[in-house]
């Protein structure tokens, strides 16, 4: 049966914070972990009006292996396609840091306002084990930093914990309404 967004782990679920493996042979089990990802991420995306599933790690559906998939277009959502990474790396940080919004399957309804790398360079395998290298910048650049992170048991709201007006909480209407600082903290799953 196909994964579907129940699979998804939220915080303050800790296997989140756990460092995932690296792959070694990229096997049938793989490709299927992958599939499952999308599969996972597309069913997400079909019960949210207002956001995209543009991406995700496999420590988000339990899977402690350094796979993510990104989707190929970002912002339509009939383009339900996407690309698997295996291993990625971040090979280089270029351009100016950033400051942008930011939200994560695994913490539903909460978005940050995150600083990141404008430009990154990255290699990863693919999913017949060839190596290759990519450039991306913007809101690309940002979604490789957010989900190689997650490869390394970072979520994006370590980056802002003490940042008292970078949280951010989605409103019903789509609508990002700005969190009250000692509200965040007194939130067990964003302050645990
Ligand atoms: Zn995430």
């Amino acid at each position: 049966m196909a994964l579907t967004k129940e699979d998804i782990i939220t915080l303050p679920n800790p296997h989140l914070r756990q460092r995932s493996k690296r792959v070694g042979h990229i096997s049938s089990k793989i490709k299927s972990l992958a599939e499952d990802m999308i599969n996972a991420t597309l069913n997400w995306d079909e019960s949210r009006d207002h956001e995209v599933g543009v991406a995700l790690a496999a420590i988000q559906i339990d899977q402690p292996y350094r796979i993510i998939v990104v989707r190929n277009d970002l912002e339509d959502k009939k383009d339900r396609s996407f690309m698997t990474f295996i291993n990625p790396e971040i090979t280089k940080k270029e351009g100016v840091m950033t400051e942008d919004f930011e939200g994560c399957l695994s913490v539903p309804d909460i978005y940050g306002k995150v600083k990141r790398y404008s430009k990154i360079r990255i290699k990863a395998l693919d999913l017949d084990g060839r190596q290759f290298r990519m450039t991306a910048e913007g809101f690309l650049a940002r979604i490789f930093q957010h989900e190689i992170d997650h490869l390394n048991g970072i979520v994006f709201i370590d980056h802002i914990r003490d940042i008292p007006d970078a949280f951010y909480r989605l409103s019903e209407d789509g609508k990002l309404k700005s969190m009250d600082y000692e509200a965040v903290k007194q939130d067990s799953v964003l302050w645990e």
